[in-house]
């Protein structure tokens, strides 16, 4: 077989199905890979969300031991609304950010992947594959890195020239000695704007992220917000993306290439108050196929109440009440006391005093201690 000229069949065919870009990587270890994860775990920069040990993350064979090639690909998605909603005061919106918009983006690359893998098993009697988006034990960055799908900026993304880091990214390793594609050269420059953008200073040096500080990662988590966090957020209720949107890789990129990602106005800028009282039945139909929800519901009704406080919105008192003194969960009930001290009504926090008789939870108990302590700034 003329592995070559397969390649080439492959990279027509994966145009025909919709792959935005393609590249060819080899199965040899990540050694600069391993020794950065192992640095970041020293220094406790991990989100905890990675799979798979270090070796499985960096050693393809031990995914695949027939492994001779990885395939990588990337798909770009839109940046831009049509029709986009305007969150004004007394309908607040809030914003899942834009690698959550449209239908998962795990489940439209596997099904890309799966494509390919059909293909080259109709051309391959022995085809072996694994393939993976996001949640496997390869760093998707690292192969499109190594493959030329782009370069690595200092905010950690894959860049390429045509789609700035608006993509999506996933790869198949397989049996196949596909030679390898060469990684690109363009670079950051002097450019700095992602690190001085950064609100959290999660981006600590060129190219290293903590996750432990990045807001997208904390949008995700399922605990109290850290307070220094909770005013940096603005309306992202999933998501954030600061580092990309000053990017000059990203400047007017927005790509339409994909029916399945573009965002429906009223899911990926909800109601903030409409999000609090949805069912776990309703929110399965309306937000289930988005990657935003994956965490389930808590989280982002966590946000969208910091951001009913951020934007103080008296018109979402009553329900942030009633939240505080009626939802089962402590999380919730807590950050709506903070939320209503933010928001700043005397009604509101003589709600606070009144529910905090009856509370027992210490954690809960010390958001209504922070939401009080507000009242001083409007004495
Ligand atoms: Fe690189 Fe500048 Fe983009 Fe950051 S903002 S990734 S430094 S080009």
């Amino acid at each position: 077989m003329a592995y070559a000229q397969l390649k080439e069949e492959l990279i027509q065919f994966s145009k025909e199905i919709g792959i935005d870009k393609i590249g060819f990587a080899s199965v040899d270890t990540f050694s600069t890979l391993k020794s950065r994860l192992e640095e970041q775990q020293a220094l406790g920069y991990a989100s905890g969300f990675e799979k798979g040990s270090n070796e499985e993350r960096t050693e393809p064979k031990r995914l695949l031991p027939q492994a001779e090639s990885i395939i990588a690909i990337a798909l770009a998605y839109p940046t831009r609304i049509k029709n986009d909603p305007k969150s004004v005061k007394g309908d607040r919106r809030g914003m899942f950010c834009r690698a959550s918009w449209g239908t998962d983006y795990h489940l439209v690359l596997q099904e890309k992947l799966d494509q390919l893998a059909d293909f080259l098993q109709e051309k391959i009697g022995d085809f072996q594959y694994s393939s993976m988006v996001d949640t496997g034990e390869l760093s998707d960055r690292a192969v499109a890195e190594r493959a030329g799908i782009g370069f690595s900026g200092k905010n950690t993304l894959i860049i390429s020239p045509e789609y700035g880091s608006y993509m999506y990214l996933g790869e198949m390793i397989t049996n196949i000695p596909f030679e390898a594609d060469q990684p690109l050269q363009e670079g950051c420059g002097t450019c700095t704007k992602c690190l001085d953008a950064c609100p959290t200073g999660a981006l600590v040096e060129a190219g290293r992220l903590n996750a432990q500080q990045c807001l997208a990662y904390l949008t995700q988590t399922k605990g109290f917000l850290p307070d220094e966090h909770r005013d940096k957020l603005g309306n992202f209720i999933y998501g954030y993306e600061t580092c990309q949107v000053v990017c000059p890789y990203n400047k007017g990129v927005d790509f339409h290439h994909h029916e399945q990602f573009e965002p429906d106005p009223d899911l990926v800028k909800p109601r903030l108050v409409d999000l609090l009282s949805i069912s776990n039945k309703e929110f399965k139909s309306k937000f289930g196929k988005m990657a935003g929800s994956w965490r389930g519901k808590k989280p982002l009704q966590r946000n969208a109440i910091i951001a009913l406080g951020h934007y103080k919105e008296v018109a979402a008192l009553d329900v942030l009440i009633e939240l505080m003194q009626q939802d089962p969960r402590p999380v919730i009930r807590g950050t709506a006391a903070w939320s209503i001290g933010k928001i700043g009504e005397k009604r509101g926090f003589q709600a606070i005093r009144d529910a905090k008789i009856q509370e027992t939870n210490e954690e809960v108990i010390n958001e209504m201690n922070k939401g009080l302590e507000m009242e001083k700034e409007f004495l």
